[in-house]
């Protein structure tokens, strides 16, 4: 295992961490499936990759997560507290929710998390987090009262990461990306202000999809050639914990065409790499449909189309009556957006 620094936290942290979705229980949808072994074996599986190397645990409040901040707390009270880093996450976003929730999460865990984060900070809760009073003043004066080590903020948005990389009072980002979905992350390494922050990545794995196209080793070393801080995995069984902490460097770094070139053997793909450039005027979330199309012929077909079916007519209705076509001013890829939006809606009707 290898170690990077946390921004400027002084925390060196595995390159490698614990994500807990997969070890909690309870009726939680945050996924399609999850393994909710009991409370013995997640210590187990946190041992285990405590073992080999892994020092970083990254969990979310009880219910967010099942249960799994209560199992994460007992590891850390037989691991040892000072052994590990431990980050939690609530999805509140002013200042008196979020103050409440990181002392729940105290009780929880029955001792402090190291970072807190914000958690999926979008269009709608973002103006609530960075305003005076919000989420993240909370957690400064939760810092500042030893609640706390460091603050985070966790979103799938880049224009919010980049909010939060040019906070002062922010210390460490939480977004996603992988092989397939890397736009954000070519953004990231660009852009100067994310070089003192630590970031964590998650979704590495892609909802487990793409440890059916590609080895382990490629899907890890293709996240940490980018300048992030550590990739975190969610882990649910020692085979699984084995695979993301003994990866094998591999010089050989594939190139987004090489990835879409083997899944198009499965499914005419979108090319859309979710660098998130594309503005539409009307808010649709354009990367947000067109990872949901592909998710699709990926094996998460239930769960895409449940969430394409919940908005989609209304997109395409508007990119007919569309004239500003705002969205393909940017787009890297050439991909023709409203072109591709009424395709998803007749794929989603025949389905
Ligand atoms: S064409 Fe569609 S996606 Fe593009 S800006 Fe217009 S409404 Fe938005
Ligand atoms: S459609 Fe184009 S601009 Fe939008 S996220 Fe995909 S690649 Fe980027």
């Amino acid at each position: 295992m290898k170690y990077r620094e946390l921004g400027n936290t002084g925390l060196t942290v595995s390159e490698i961490s614990f994500g807990t979705i997969p070890i909690l229980s309870g009726n939680v949808k945050v996924l399609p499936e999850y393994f909710s072994p009991g409370e013995d074996m997640a210590i187990k599986l946190m041992e285990y990759a405590y073992k080999l190397g892994c020092n970083f645990y990254d969990t979310a409040i009880v219910p967010e997560y099942g249960d799994a901040e209560i199992k994460l707390g007992k590891f850390a009270e037989y691991i040892g507290r000072k052994n590990i880093i431990i980050s939690s996450k609530a999805r509140f976003f002013n200042g008196n929710d979020m103050y409440r929730a990181v002392n729940e999460s105290y009780n929880n865990l029955g001792t402090y998390a190291d970072i807190y984060f914000v958690h999926q900070v979008n269009s709608e809760s973002e103006d609530s987090t960075f305003e005076k009073y919000g989420a993240i003043d909370a957690l400064t004066q939760l810092k500042k009262e030893g609640k706390i080590l460091f603050t985070g903020i966790a979103s799938h948005y880049y224009d919010i990461l980049l909010r939060g990389a040019k906070d002062s009072r922010v210390d460490v980002l939480q977004g996603s990306g992988n092989l397939l979905e890397r736009g954000m992350l070519n953004r990231i390494n660009k852009e100067q202000a994310f070089r003192n922050k630590g970031f964590v990545l998650n979704k590495v794995y892609a909802a487990g999809i793409l440890p059916e196209f590609f080895d382990i080793h490629t899907l890890i070393n293709n996240v940490l050639s980018y300048s992030i801080t550590t990739a975190l995995i969610g882990l649910g069984t020692m085979e699984q914990v084995k695979q993301a902490m003994c990866y094998e460097t591999c010089p050989e770094l594939l190139p987004f065409s090489q990835v879409m070139a083997r899944l198009e053997k499965s499914f005419t793909s979108i090319n859309c790499d979710r660098c998130q450039r594309c503005y539409c005027i009307y808010g649709t979330e354009i990367h947000v449909l067109f990872r949901q199309y592909n998710y699709y012929h990926l094996g998460k077909d239930y769960w895409a189309l449940r969430k394409l079916n919940l908005n989609i007519e209304e997109c395409a209705d508007r990119c007919k009556q569309c004239t500003d076509m705002t969205c393909m001013n940017d787009c890297p890829k050439d991909i023709n957006i409203p072109k591709k939006i009424q395709e998803i809606r007749d794929f989603v009707k025949r389905h």
